[in-house]
């Protein structure tokens, strides 16, 4: 019996529907033989081969791309090949099933979400961060988004993350070469400038700290719910944000379009805004339900963007929202119709008064809307990241500044400045993979799409 992971794995690697091309992409150790007895021929290696996809009784399936890349040169690092046919549901099912039953000698089975990926990052050809930004790439919803998940592709916020460790390894080669050598620790900080060391690091740590939470925000972007009572201008404001705004629309869970959702870019930041149906009191069965899915979305917003108008008051409603809310959420204070007041002089200072309908002060709602994002518009990220990058970061950080807390002490106990300098570099090394559990790999890999 083969592990799982030298067994060859084959999966459907277009998107469901129909589509100009399909491909369904295969994987394995060894994919001579199974090429020979899929197509009746072989292949030379990357070089597109424009032939006939029989099926067992030699009819014809398709008639397309085959394409061959020997491993290690392939995206998995493995054999791939790759069948470009018609992008239909059907024959590429039967493409699929066809593959299966000649694959079924050498075990051969339907890949796992992420699964051609994560054979990619366990025969080294990339490392998590870099499996993470695919996904990101492939999820992104604005083209800031996407263009910072390339980046982190094609290695960049990796190289930052190996450049901090090699200087930790630096620093950790000295201590233990010292603590072989007793009588030296009391001037092991000055031989080695160590506290200066750890400045440097800790400074550079800071810079990838700020640019990883600015790609937090272009990955995740903010939910906000329009809330307020009917007629306050919930849907123009919607539609004037929109318009102007609007993002890449993506089919993936909580982006997609629907009547009340839109999905807009403000400098790229993906802004989710969610229009819900008036708060009031009322008895009709069919607006009690929308009223409440209203406080639904209000209690897993990020923002609620509470909306009233130049001539309501809704400072009852404003209470009710203070205690519907999630803990970590923020409500934003917003008076719309201010284009029919003639007064504006006594106007309150803690809300924004704009228009839907001449677009006045949306200009400052949208820069208040990134604000609440975490965005800083002068310091574009360069990569996209993830939460568990920038937790394993701020983790760093702390193993650092110990260690910098140590280095102070009068009678330096190098051990423990040892044992810091070696955790900070785990938790970098979680970053990459290099010290990941397989538990969490499973977590990662499992949010791909099928076929990647
Ligand atoms: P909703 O029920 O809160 O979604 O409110 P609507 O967006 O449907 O707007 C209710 C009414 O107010 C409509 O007649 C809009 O044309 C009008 N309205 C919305 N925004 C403005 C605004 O900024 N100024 C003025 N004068 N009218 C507005």
């Amino acid at each position: 019996m083969t592990s799982s992971n030298q067994r060859p794995i084959v999966a459907i690697a277009t998107a469901p529907g129909r589509g100009g091309i399909g491909v369904v992409r295969v994987s394995g150790p060894r994919l001579g033989p199974f090429i020979y007895a899929l197509l009746g021929r072989t292949l030379v290696p990357r070089q597109a081969t424009y032939c006939r996809f029989p099926d067992a009784t030699n009819q014809t399936i398709d008639q397309g791309i085959a394409l061959y890349f020997v491993g290690p040169a392939s995206y998995t690092g493995e054999d791939v090949l790759e069948l470009q046919g018609h992008g239909g549901p059907a024959v590429l099912q039967q493409l699929l099933n066809h593959c299966l039953a000649v694959g079924a000698p050498f075990e051969m089975h339907i890949a796992s979400p992420g699964e051609f990926t994560l054979r990619a990052f366990l025969n080294d050809k990339i490392d998590l961060a870099q499996a993470e930004a695919i996904a990101d790439l492939i999820d992104a919803s604005s083209e800031a988004a996407a263009r910072a998940a390339v980046i982190s592709m094609t290695g960049t916020f990796s190289r930052h993350i190996n450049g901090l460790s090699a200087s930790i390894v630096q620093l950790r080669m000295l201590v233990e070469a010292t603590l072989d050598f007793p009588e030296e620790e009391i001037e092991f900080l000055e031989k080695y400038q160590a506290r200066a060391r750890l400045e440097t690091l800790k400074n550079t740590l800071t810079e990838i700290l700020l640019a990883s939470r600015q790609g937090i925000v272009l990955r995740e972007g903010l939910h906000v719910v329009l809330a307020g009572e009917p007629n306050v201008g919930k849907s123009s404001l919607l539609n004037a944000l929109a318009k102007e705004d609007l993002a890449i629309v993506t089919p993936i869970a909580g982006t997609t379009r629907d009547k009340v959702s839109q999905l807009i870019s403000l400098d790229g930041v993906p802004i989710t805004v969610t229009d819900t149906a008036g708060l009031r009191d009322t008895v009709d069965a069919i607006e009690v339900i929308g009223i409440e899915r209203t406080w639904r979305a209000i209690e897993q917003a990020d923002v609620i963007l509470h909306l009233s108008a130049i001539d309501t008051n809704s400072l009852e409603l404003d209470s009710l929202i203070q205690s519907r809310r999630s803990v970590n959420s923020v409500v934003l204070r917003v008076c719309n119709k201010v284009d029919l007041s003639n007064n504006n002089s006594n106007l309150e200072s803690d809300i924004l008064f704009i228009s839907a309908k001449t677009g006045q002060g949306l200009d400052i709602l949208r820069a208040k809307l990134l604000e609440l994002a975490g965005w800083n518009p002068g310091q574009e990220s360069p990569w996209l990241a993830r939460q568990r990058h920038v937790d394993a970061l701020v983790a760093t950080q702390h193993h650092l500044t110990q260690a910098s807390e140590f280095a102070l002490q009068q009678d330096l106990v190098l051990d423990l400045f040892a044992e810091e300098l070696r955790l900070a570099h785990d938790q970098l090394g979680s970053i990459t993979g290099h010290m990941t559990p397989d538990d969490l790999l499973g977590e990662i890999f499992s949010r791909f799409c099928i076929g990647k």
